[in-house]
């Protein structure tokens, strides 16, 4: 199998994304894509705007209609805070059902920090600081197989008019360490996510300096998504984030088949 996954899809079963899984499918083996993971958002926090948007019925029957020979389907699930949600989350899916799950941070308490508003008020600094306390709790305590767009509340920074040039394995060296090492002794993927190459922050989540410790510390497995939630961004940076990969140090990158990752070398 070669590398050309995208492993981060939204579906118009997910309540920020609008295009079905079957023109997906057609787009992604136009562009050259061998598979595709698809997620649809599940999030159980009531201020999220995906909150109550889930069906797991409706979301399987879209897949069912896009399963064909053309590109290799996996279904996949996004589940925003984990650590705090998994219990419920368990209760409106069916593990059996997917793939791989992805675990997402976008809440610190009541703080969306894809959102400008997160870093418009109090130390942004300690913002950063309490969401890679809550990544260490997800990647500690869920049982997930990839933790999504690590370093995504760059987003907001960048929307706040901050600057997102900021290095984490420097500022909370031992917190950073102690994220990847619990991801690779627990066998968690490490999603490189492409969306951020297209907005203002012009970066990947997460950036070259953690990928470049992760490699550093024995971590191999990698997963690449685009994040594709719109027709106009389909698959967006997907060589850029897989050439990224390479340049830090790994190999492969990879896909999750009922929950077991298979590596691709990346040329
Ligand atoms: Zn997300
Ligand atoms: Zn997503």
């Amino acid at each position: 199998m070669d590398s050309s996954s995208d492993m981060h899809v939204h579906t118009a079963s997910s309540p920020d994304a609008d295009v079905p899984a079957v023109d997906l499918c057609r787009m992604g083996s136009d562009a050259g894509l061998r598979t595709i993971g698809f997620v649809a958002h599940l999030d159980l926090n009531p201020e999220d705007h995906c909150y109550g948007g889930f069906s797991e019925a409706d979301y399987m029957k879209e897949l069912d209609l896009a399963d064909s020979s053309e590109i290799q389907v996996l279904r996949g699930l996004e589940i925003g805070e984990p650590h705090l949600y998994m219990q419920q989350a368990e209760r409106v899916f069916t593990r059996s059902r997917y793939d791989f799950i992805t675990g997402a941070l976008h809440w610190v308490e009541n703080r969306l920090v894809l959102d400008e508003k997160a870093f418009q008020t109090g130390n942004a600094i300690e913002l950063v600081e309490e969401y890679y306390r809550g990544i260490l709790a997800i990647v500690q305590n869920t049982d997930i197989n990839i933790i999504a767009h690590m370093g995504i509340f760059r987003r907001g920074m960048a929307r706040a008019g901050f600057s997102t040039d900021l290095d984490e394995t420097i500022l909370f060296p031992s917190l950073l360490k102690k994220i990847l090492q619990t991801m690779i002794s627990r066998g968690i993927a490490f999603e490189v996510n492409t969306a951020g190459l297209r907005r203002p922050e012009k970066t990947t989540y997460p950036t070259a300096a953690v990928l470049r410790l992760y490699s550093s510390l024995g971590g191999r497995r990698i997963t690449v998504g685009s994040d594709t939630h719109r027709k106009e961004n389909a698959f967006f940076g997907l060589s850029l984030g897989r050439s990224l990969v390479t340049s830090c140090g790994l190999v492969s990158c990879g896909t999750f088949e009922d929950g077991e990752y298979t590596p691709a070398p990346l040329l």
